[in-house]
């Protein structure tokens, strides 16, 4: 399969089987802006479950934050997102398009000089110089629009959880090394978004941040690099298809010592999923100065008073979905017809068992029925009687689902139902009653 169809492929799939459509299409769409749909909406929410569950439920030295989009103004001057979060951008005069000054369809030399060429127009010398854009959406708190109000939405949960480092601390009577994880919405408006759900204006980001003592940050940071990539394992995302990318001293981040990306091989090429980052003091000694209150810890056991230095990871939900849809999407050929699967993780399937009659009558829906409401109230099941077997089959294949329950003329004289594998097509038949504890055993991650 040509990389460019797969990824067309998948859109379509995407907002067929509603999985995520545009937002405010209805109204011709609003840019790179997504909304999630019944079955998107369960695989995010998978996924921050097993977040959740690796970074603060399995470890006793990680706590949990929802701090708010909105924040302090001077933050984000504390941040340095006021002064350095911004792209360099040109404006072709001619067409009025906006482009990156490092966009690599400018040909004819840098942007601004005579020869440049406008990747929109293909005008000549029409670009102006590049110019500073701040990604940060601006936006005003209270009844007057005016200078002193501004608030920006956050464009990373990370700043929440170093303001609140000393509440997190107290209340929680942790002791450095600790961690704070945090899942929440940021917003960058992105000059350059696109590739579906890979960059977008909105998005969700799942972040930790670790405070241990200076000096042993480079041995915390291997421990994170491991443990972050160990994570992609368990989910089961293709080895192949990931590695890391050290940034080199000028990809590197005002605030980073040493950095790591978990890349992806995307059909649109190798990209990064999630940012593991060695911040140093640079954060609370910045907020320090900023807010003129002190950031410090006290080591009783060392008996010493330092700025703890910080190890990051960040991962974006949604540029993870996507990860999850493109390492899942399979087609192949079956009895002389093409199968479209998802092959997920159960643990991150939206749905975890269809519950199917072989056909509508005999007494088989009722009794699917019961397995049914038995069912759901344990995980997602899904109830379909309608269309052929084959078909619905198929529609499960589509959706993701690892498991199909079928009820069928056996099962009335023996009470077993038959379960079938997306993977492997294979069928077991099991017996009814122990089908809850059969599947939990098959779901749990
Ligand atoms: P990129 O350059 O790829 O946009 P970045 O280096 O600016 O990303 P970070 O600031 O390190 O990204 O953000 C951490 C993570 O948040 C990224 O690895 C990504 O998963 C996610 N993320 C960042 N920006 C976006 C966006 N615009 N849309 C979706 N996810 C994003």
């Amino acid at each position: 399969m040509v990389e460019s169809d797969r990824m067309e492929k998948l859109v379509s799939l995407c907002k067929r089987r509603g999985f995520v459509f545009q937002s405010s299409e209805l109204y011709g769409g609003l840019g790179s802006v997504w909304d999630y749909g019944p079955l998107g909406v369960e695989l995010k929410r998978n996924l921050k479950d097993r977040w959740w569950r690796a970074m603060v439920h399995g470890r006793d030295d990680i706590e949990g934050l929802d701090a708010g989009i909105l924040m302090h103004p001077k933050v984000w001057e504390a941040s340095g997102h006021v002064a350095g979060f911004t792209d360099p951008l040109v404006d072709c005069r001619q067409c009025k398009q906006r482009f990156r000054a490092d966009d690599p369809r400018i040909e004819g030399g840098t942007p601004g000089g005579p020869e440049s060429q406008c990747p929109g127009c293909g005008s000549r010398g029409s670009l102006t110089e590049p110019r500073l854009f701040n990604l940060m959406f601006k936006t005003f708190m209270g009844p007057v629009e005016e200078a002193a109000s501004v608030v920006y939405l956050r464009p990373e949960t990370a700043q929440g959880s170093y303001v609140n480092f000393l509440n997190v601390l107290q209340g929680s009577r942790q002791k450095v090394p600790f961690g704070v994880a945090q899942i929440g919405k940021a917003f960058r408006n992105e000059i350059t978004p696109g590739n579906f759900i890979f960059r977008t204006r909105e998005f969700e980001q799942m972040e930790m941040q670790f405070f241990v003592r200076p000096g042993t940050d480079e041995e915390w940071f291997e421990f994170w690099r491991a443990e972050r990539m160990r994570w992609y394992e368990v989910l089961g995302i293709r080895p192949e298809r990931r590695r890391f990318h050290e940034h080199g001293p000028r990809e590197l981040a005002h605030y980073a010592k040493t950095a790591f990306d978990i890349q992806y091989e995307f059909p649109f090429g190798w990209e990064e999923v999630e940012g593991i980052h060695n911040r140093t003091d640079f954060d609370l000694s910045r907020h320090q100065q900023f807010s003129g209150k002190k950031l410090e810890y006290f080591d009783q056991e060392r008996q010493e008073r330092y700025v703890p230095y910080v190890v990051e990871t960040s991962v974006g939900v949604d540029r993870l979905a996507l990860v999850a849809l493109v390492d899942a999407y399979g087609e192949e050929e079956v009895e002389g017809e093409t199968r479209v699967v998802l092959r997920f993780h159960p643990s991150i399937a939206p749905i975890k068992a269809a519950v199917l009659p072989l056909v509508k009558k005999d007494g088989m829906p009722e009794i699917a029925h019961r397995i049914y409401d038995d069912l759901r109230g344990r995980l997602a099941a899904f109830y379909d009687d309608g269309g052929s077997i084959g078909r619905r089959y198929r529609r499960q294949d589509e959706a993701g689902t690892p498991f199909a329950i079928t009820v069928d003329g056996q099962t009335k004289d023996d009470g077993t139902v038959t379960v079938r594998f997306r993977d492997t097509l294979a069928q077991e038949r099991v017996d009814a009653g122990r089908l809850a504890a059969y599947l939990d055993e098959r779901v749990a991650g």
